[in-house]
């Protein structure tokens, strides 16, 4: 039986569609909408507040406050009780608005005689539109079910705002998703593509939020359940043969399948008037803005997995989504919230660039990216929700801009730059055959990083001496399960294979702080990056190690391998990551296993205090080298991961540079060979600055090699090394500003 609310709640809706079934414009449906719900839910006041920019509400209709304030009164976000309900995207109920936290008095709107005051959040998928609000003279709180009432018609609205319900002159809003708008991401690979927007996840598109039978949309909403909980226990039979990660997932899954507190509140959506999908929507909306809210990693994860479902589910019900979605248009972008590696595989090589909204730089997403060396742009907040298959899209990796629906004046310096681009791109490859050899006569050698099989071919298409760091983690990221000895082994055979006699430096695995495999726990640590990882785990759990150094000395099958062990802070731990590898050399010759006469075992700098280690440690490594990723950020207290910090310290500050410069004067007193494998050795300035202290050297990013020999090529380290010294007697925090002076004058 429906109570007097929810039929109350239908009537509303009933009407409200009424109203926008009228040929009008969109001001004077906006109009109707605030008359209709003011009436129904009896107060003096309803207005709708909608988004102008990312910062700024705008009353866009108001029945009660004064009609000349509408398209005028404007609040930041945050600012008054409205900005509040928007910022937080939580309601506000109270009985006594004006000494409510957050007040503000607008004259304009004659709002100070109204005592109550309910605000609820327009949002679509977590994306904020706006605020719905209800004012009223009488002091009193709305009840649950008045709140219940205003969020429906609030959900009707975010639909209908979608669907371009409201563009019209009058109302002064331009339809949704035809404006150029430009999103500044990070930076997760770099390059310049253009193309189309090709959606991971397309929109499913809701044409009719308002039901005339609910009884139907019951049965429609059940009948999509019972569609769900079916595809999800075959989804758990067919993992079951799989791996036990993903069973447990999938067993998530069901258990939100079958959870009765989420289809009583659709139901109870559908009670007051909503259709099935718009329920669905409704209750995806909310989970999404809880999201938004919640830092427990473990409970995001379950609301994740509750906004797949949803998705899902919102897929029975409107026939739209993934398999019946736009076809790969030509040169795609692809644009998701965050994609697996496996997916993005699945893509193929065609994609053009990607563009997260979430993601990270050491994401799986991002390792493939690097590989196939396409333009990767992550943190792009809003575009799942912007933009539209089809869309024109410009994405900048150089900068981490991506333009979406460019004007005129944007495609035609954007496609200034790519044509730049391309021209650079040709004149390395011109220069990919020469040494490194700098005017001073100086040659530096250049190597490349590398982590997938995927990476091998840029071996010989950049011009790299060898690999100067290959990151075995990465193969173990993007699997879900432990690869086995077997696995491992022709693997690592393939890419020296691949390599051609070209030296590659295997480093053992590094993992935790960020990197932390799908089937082991995370450990939860206070402090990741300073926690335990790379080889503190390999001594500590040293099974793993030992089947990596086993499969190491498998696939090198008797010819040279070079070995690398990531994060040694003190010589003991070389000395005992070292003996492993003996131990392992005897295992396998005992085995009657061919195993490598030359080998090379070196270790990475990453902690300075291994820096000044005794001498006997510089004596006792076959080779060093630099992470100056990890290094820089112990050096100058600033996580590499933290946007806020990350930047803050330049690369070319002289106390840095001089510690460089420590370095190297011990590895040549104690002949240690030194090189630098960190993201800093493939920026030209850095290069440079590197090699005029004295590395000879330098490993890096594929792509990063014809900027970094050209740059080389053309330089002296004589003139760099007096600017340096200069930099350092004049006290100057940084070298970069007198360098890129000397460039300046110098191209
Ligand atoms: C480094 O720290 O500089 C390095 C090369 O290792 P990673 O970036 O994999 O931590
Ligand atoms: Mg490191």
């Amino acid at each position: 039986m429906a109570t007097g609310i929810e039929t109350e709640s239908r009537k509303l809706l009933g009407r409200l569609r009424d109203a926008m079934a009228q040929d009008s414009d969109g001001q004077a449906r906006l109009d109707k909408i605030v008359s209709l719900t003011a009436t129904s839910m009896r107060t003096e006041v309803c207005s709708i507040y909608l988004f102008r920019d990312e910062e700024t509400l705008e009353l866009c209709a108001t029945e009660g406050l004064k009609a000349e304030a509408v398209h005028e009164t404007r609040m930041r976000l945050g600012e008054g009780l409205v900005g509040r309900v928007a910022k937080l995207g939580k309601i506000v109920n109270t009985a006594d608005a004006p000494s409510a936290k957050g007040f503000r008095y607008m004259p304009e709107t004659g709002e100070e005689i109204f005592s109550s005051f309910l605000g609820v959040p327009i949002q679509r998928l977590g994306e904020p539109l706006g605020v719905l609000v209800v004012q009223s003279k009488e002091a009193r709180e709305f009840s649950e079910d008045e709140i219940y009432a205003l969020e429906v018609v609030a959900m009707v609205l975010a639909e209908m705002t979608e669907l371009g319900a409201f563009v019209g002159e009058g109302a002064a809003l331009s339809a949704r998703h035809t404006q150029p708008v430009m999103f500044r991401g990070g930076i997760a690979q770099e390059g310049a593509a253009e193309g189309s927007v090709y959606l991971h996840e397309p929109r499913v598109v809701i044409t009719d939020p308002i039901a005339d039978d609910p009884h139907r949309e019951m049965e429609r909403l059940s009948e999509a359940v019972d569609q769900l909980r079916v595809s999800v226990d075959s989804m758990l039979q067919n993992s079951k043969v799989g791996d036990p990660e993903q069973t447990k997932v999938m067993e998530a899954y069901r258990m939100f399948a079958n959870s009765r507190s989420w289809i009583r509140r659709m139901e109870e959506d559908i009670s007051r008037g909503l259709t099935a999908e718009a329920a669905v929507e409704k209750e995806q909306s909310a989970a999404r803005a809880r999201m938004a809210q919640v830092a427990d990693a473990y409970l995001r994860e379950r609301l994740t997995d509750l906004d797949d479902l949803s998705n899902r589910l919102l897929r029975i019900l409107t026939g739209q989504g993934k398999d019946t979605g736009a076809a790969m248009p030509d040169k795609p972008v692809l644009i998701a919230r965050n994609i697996g590696p496996g997916e993005l595989l699945d893509y193929g090589r065609d994609l053009k660039a990607i563009v997260l909204e979430e993601g990270s730089v050491g994401s799986h997403a991002a390792i493939v990216a690097r590989a196939w060396a396409i333009p990767l742009v992550i943190n792009a907040k809003g575009i799942t929700t912007e933009a539209l298959n089809g869309d024109q899209i410009m994405v900048d990796g150089e900068q981490g801009i991506v333009h979406l629906r460019p004007d005129d004046t944007v495609r035609s310096a954007f496609r200034d730059k790519m044509a730049m681009l391309t021209k650079a791109q040709e004149r390395y490859s011109s220069i990919r055959e020469r040494a490194a050899t700098t005017l001073n006569g100086d040659t530096i050698s250049l190597h490349m990083n590398a982590g997938l099989m995927a990476d091998l071919p840029s071996l010989n298409s950049s011009g790299a001496e060898g690999v100067g760091l290959f990151r075995t983690e990465l193969q173990f990221l993007v699997r879900n399960q432990m690869p086995s000895r077997t696995e491992l082994a022709s693997l690592y055979e393939r890419v020296l294979k691949s390599a051609n006699g070209k030296r590659v430096v295997f480093r053992t695995l590094d993992i935790g702080s960020d990197k932390v495999l799908p089937y082991m726990k995370p450990q939860e640590e206070p402090n990741p990056a300073l926690g335990w990882r790379a080889i503190r785990v390999g001594l500590d759990k040293p099974g793993m190690m030992r089947m990596q150094l086993q499969a190491l000395i498998r696939a090198a099958n008797g010819k040279p391998l070079t070995i690398m062990f990531p994060f040694i802070a003190q010589f003991d731990e070389f000395r005992a990551a070292r003996a492993e590898f003996e131990k392992a050399m005897a295992r396998e010759r005992k085995l009657g296993h061919i195993v490598p006469e030359d080998v090379e075992i070196g270790a990475m700098l990453e902690t300075p205090s291994i820096a000044f280690a005794p001498n006997a440690f510089f004596e006792e490594v076959d080779f060093l080298s630099i992470g100056g990723n990890d290094l820089k950020q112990f050096f100058f207290a600033a996580d590499r991961e933290n946007e806020r910090v990350r930047r803050r310290y330049d690369t070319l500050n002289v106390s840095f540079l001089s510690f460089i410069e420590q370095i190297v004067d011990r590895c040549n007193e104690t002949n240690t060979p030194l090189s630098f494998c960190g993201e800093d050795a493939g920026r030209p300035l850095e290069a440079v600055c590197f090699a005029a202290l004295g590395l000879q050297s330098l490993s890096m990013r594929p792509a990063s090699i014809g900027p970094v020999k050209s740059m080389l090529l053309k330089t002296d380290l004589n003139e760099v090394r007096d600017i340096i010294h200069t930099a350092r007697e004049n006290g100057e925090q940084s070298v970069r500003p007198a360098l890129k002076d000397w460039m300046a004058n110098r191209d």
